[in-house]
């Protein structure tokens, strides 16, 4: 059997040699990053607003340019595919978003997207014929900082959420999903969903920072942090800072500060993939002067394994249960949301690790903490994703920036795993030398 590597290595392999070109990629980048640029170098390009439809015009028409057949469905998820020989084989599938935060960064999303077309652009640049289709995606409202729910056009896709439901959310100005969507144009008529796909791999920076920390240029993702929220309420009784003695408080922020401290040592005993976090707090009532009667936290808890991250569940009501009782205080603690962890699938992941490892890259294997496309089409289709490390691990942030080698390594691993599904026979290249489309 010829593994990816082997196909790499082989001398008389006429696409282990294949290379993306990295500066026209790069190119690309920048010029996507001028829609919605802002003063300090980032990107504003929210989910269907005018400027969502100016870079999806923009990328459609590369797109377009390779040949591709563009399909747009009810979400606005759009589809770009580059037929293969075989009419009858699925389509192996990349892509990620190109929506952004409200001070976003030019690589988050549109990495994956542009890393597709360059593969599309490099095929047809070596007139090389798939036997199974090639296709790019772009997924509708990853980031949710306009609509929710986060990563709506994958989940639709993958049937999380119904057509109507994504559709029927609205903005804060009251504006609805399904009325901006045509508003800009991208109310497709290609049904959500059903479409069978031989495999999914989406490339993305790292978003954190343990690639740069390890000097490692790639990111072999085996999958996702499973993770449940919390709400959290601490009930002790408002009193007077002045005459109320120490011994006689039930303050219900000295419950949310131990609290704080619990789930943070917790974390620490599940290292290295244990997380935990308070990020929102609301203090009742807020008073300089009074011993605070009510504090409202929210816990968020993360880990690659089901069964560690239902004992960090145990732990927590633990921890919370002997606070409340030491100090006098209620605690309500409710779970309000459960993700389960994702495994990606391992021959996905072979093709991944197996090009990263015939291209000679340094590398890690990682589960990705945060959410993306993937996770949800890991539901539907065979998926693997591919990280790049970004500067000190920053992102969702205007100054997010990554190297254009970085970038460049992680597309071509993107191809090489993309050529080990799609590229079945031994007759690689089109021997007219033709180019495609
Ligand atoms: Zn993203």
């Amino acid at each position: 059997m010829t593994t990816p590597a082997d196909a790499l290595h082989s001398p008389e392999s006429a696409t282990g040699s294949l290379r993306v070109d990295g500066a026209r990629l790069w190119l690309s980048l920048m010029e996507l990053a001028k829609v919605g640029a802002t003063p300090k170098g980032g990107v504003r390009r929210l989910a269907l607003t005018d400027l969502d439809g100016q870079g999806r015009d923009l990328v459609v028409g590369w797109l377009r340019t390779t040949g591709s057949r563009i399909e747009i469905d009810g979400a606005g998820n759009i589809f770009a595919t580059r037929p293969g020989r075989d009419p009858a084989a699925r389509v192996v599938l990349t892509g990620s978003h190109i929506d952004t935060q409200p001070s976003g960064g030019k690589f988050d999303g549109n990495y994956g997207v542009l890393a597709g077309l360059e593969v599309l652009r490099t095929l047809n640049d070596a007139g090389i014929v798939t036997d199974n289709p090639v296709g790019v995606a772009i997924w509708t409202n990853e980031e949710g900082s306009r609509f929710v729910p986060v990563m709506g056009g994958s989940g639709a896709f993958a049937g999380v959420y119904t057509l109507e439901h994504v559709r029927q959310q609205r903005d804060i100005d009251g504006i609805a999903f399904g009325d901006a969507l045509e508003a800009i144009g991208y109310a497709g008529p290609t049904p959500v969903g059903g479409r069978a796909l031989d495999a999914y791999f989406e490339a993305h920076i790292e978003q954190g920072p343990v690639l740069e920390r390890e000097d490692k240029i790639v990111g072999v993702v085996t999958g996702a942090l499973g993770l449940r929220w919390y709400d959290c309420i601490w009930t002790g009784q408002d009193a007077h800072a002045g005459p109320t003695p120490m011994e006689a408080r039930r303050d219900a922020l000295r419950g949310a500060s131990r609290m704080v401290e619990a789930i943070h040592a917790l974390a620490v005993r599940h290292a290295p993939d244990g997380r935990a976090t308070v990020g929102f707090m609301q203090v009742s009532p807020n008073s300089r002067n009074v011993v605070p009667g009510r504090v409202k936290m929210t816990v968020d808890m993360r880990h690659p394994d089901d069964g560690q991250l239902a004992r960090m569940n145990r732990e927590l009501g633990d921890a919370a249960a002997a606070i409340a009782r030491d100090l006098g205080l209620e605690c309500d603690l409710q779970q309000v949301d459960h993700v389960p962890a994702s495994r990606f699938d391992s021959s996905c992941v072979d093709a991944v690790r197996g090009a990263t490892h015939a291209l000679g890259y340094p590398h890690r294997e990682m589960v990705s903490g945060a959410g993306h496309d993937a996770i949800y089409i890991a539901r539907v289709a065979p998926t693997s994703m591919i990280f790049v490390p970004c500067k000190d691990g920053i992102s969702h942030n205007e100054i997010e920036d990554a190297r254009p080698e970085h970038l460049e390594a992680g597309a071509n691993v993107l191809l090489h795993a993309i050529l080990a599904r799609a590229l079945r026979s031994s007759a690689a290249t089109d021997p007219s030398g033709a180019k495609y489309g």
